[in-house]
């Protein structure tokens, strides 16, 4: 039975909570559908064509409308449709892809240290488990106060009880009583927008890392199990680490036997223009999250990595602490795991990691060659294809917008109209920039040009609101 295109609308208004979305809006204007899409392209079936340059949400990373991806989860489901992990049992694509997961980490990301691999379905569970296992892993240890764990104001980690706590944006905890007791957030390492007048990027460095371990002493090291950070804050603003930055926490954390776990999420499978944020910054983490770019969102998975020293724990006690009792129905779903060995595939023969990172160097050159001078674009900044435009109210006077504004929001709507589409970042001013890793030169082109229309069209509005 066919559907017209306003019947659905009403259907939907009628019938879907929509997440993150806001309630009044939605039932104003009603929902925006999508039909289909292929490349970077969206459609919606009524004429309607855009460039999505936000790739779904960070994620589609291999671009959409791949047979290669769609053919791997129809044999996967025609062969073993469903096998769970749980009591020792198993499946050849799940055990498969943990294995090249290690792999990965051992020759991509200099991680030799990562030793086995937990699966689940979403960054946010993923997190959730990075956060169990912190728990176990200092109670199997005989360190039952070491628990709080340490996050970033304007990090995202995801939205349920334990991830969401772990987000710093305060829109993600009011009204649902989050953050949990045990979770707290140290500064934002967002020199651009935090650096005191004349501080200098070392200065600032330095300065956030003071406010860390000031916060670990004020708490007691003892208190302390994990420090949780992006690579690249992605929501929180594609914030870049500030120079030195990951280095000296890093030793902050030996110092206070504190473990690292890094959030992947985004930056994972070749969204910086390396394989992982954790090869491109050095990092040695304890506990690796990842989702999105696994399987380039053609089906929900997500991995913990986790690392030989807390492995060693969990072995050496489990014949006395017994079963290890956490996992989820679909932890290792075989038609996941199918599915992100196909999308692996794709990535290393098509080199895309190598693509993303030439076509990141193209699209910041792009943007700041059309709208660089623009009298509203404080700074366009980013790494690989993950890009951000930063809006400021007054530039010279290095005046931002006030924190109720959403002039992103405005040039992000008019964007749309043009024709792509952009996210509107809800933690601080900025338009993310961050298509499939198959975007090309003349994409870019086409993007770049419609978007500086776009900012020009917003350009009274966004007088409008610097003036107020
Ligand atoms: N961690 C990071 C860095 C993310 O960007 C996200 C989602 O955007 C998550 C975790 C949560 O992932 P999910 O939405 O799959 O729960």
């Amino acid at each position: 039975m066919n559907i017209s295109a306003s019947e659905l609308s009403q259907m939907d208004r009628r019938s879907l909570l929509h997440p993150l979305t806001s309630i009044a809006d939605h039932l104003r204007d009603g929902p925006a559908i999508y039909s289909h899409a292929e490349g970077v392209r969206l459609y919606d079936g009524q004429g309607g064509e855009w460039l999505d340059m936000g790739a779904g949400l960070w994620c589609v990373n291999v671009g959409y409308g791949r047979a290669a991806l769609a053919d791997a989860a129809s044999d996967a489901m025609k062969r073993l449709s469903f096998q769970h992990l749980f009591g020792s049992a198993g499946s050849e694509s799940s055990i498969r892809l943990a294995d090249r997961l290690l792999n990965l980490f051992r020759e991509k990301a200099a991680a030799p240290q990562m030793a086995r691999v937990f699966f689940g379905t979403s960054g946010s569970d993923a997190n959730d488990t990075a956060v169990k296992l912190v728990r176990y892993y200092n109670n199997l240890r005989g360190l039952p106060t070491k628990k709080k764990i340490i996050s970033r104001i304007g990090s995202y980690h995801g939205v349920t009880c334990a991830s969401g706590s772990l987000t710093g944006i305060v829109s993600y905890h009011k009204a649902f009583d989050l953050p949990l007791e045990g979770v707290l957030h140290t500064s934002c390492p967002h020199h651009f927008a935090f650096a005191q007048p004349g501080e200098s990027e070392a200065a600032f460095t330095q300065r956030m890392v003071a406010d860390l371990e000031a916060l670990i002493v004020r708490e007691g090291a003892h208190s302390i199990a994990a420090f949780i950070a992006e690579p690249v804050m992605g929501t929180g603003g594609v914030v870049l680490p500030p120079a030195g930055y990951f280095e000296q926490v890093q030793a902050v954390l030996d110092r206070h036997d504190i473990l690292l776990i890094v959030d992947e999420v985004i930056t994972g499978f070749g969204r910086t223009g390396h394989w992982f944020g954790t090869g491109a910054y050095g990092l040695r983490p304890d506990i690796v999250s990842l989702a999105k770019g696994l399987t380039s969102a053609y089906f929900p998975l997500s991995a913990s990595l986790v690392s030989q020293r807390i492995w060693s724990v969990l072995e050496t006690t489990s014949a006395e602490v017994g079963t290890f009792m956490h996992g989820f129905t679909y932890s290792g779903h075989p038609v996941g795991c199918a599915v992100a060995l196909a999308n692996l595939d794709i990535l290393e023969q098509e080199s895309l990691v190598e693509n993303a990172a030439r076509m990141g160097d193209y699209l910041i050159q792009a943007l700041r060659q059309r709208i660089g001078d623009d009298p509203y674009v404080g700074d366009i900044r980013g790494v690989g294809l993950m890009v951000g435009v930063e809006f400021v109210a007054e530039r010279g006077a290095r005046r931002m917008f006030e924190a109720n504004q959403a002039p992103h929001r405005v040039v992000a709507r008019h964007a749309k109209s043009a024709g792509v589409l952009t996210r509107a970042l809800p933690f601080g001013h900025v338009n993310s920039f961050s298509p499939p890793l198959t975007v090309t030169t003349d994409d870019i082109d086409r993007a770049a040009d419609a978007y500086a229309r776009a900012l020009k069209a917003a350009h009274p509005e966004l007088a409008d609101l610097a003036a107020r």
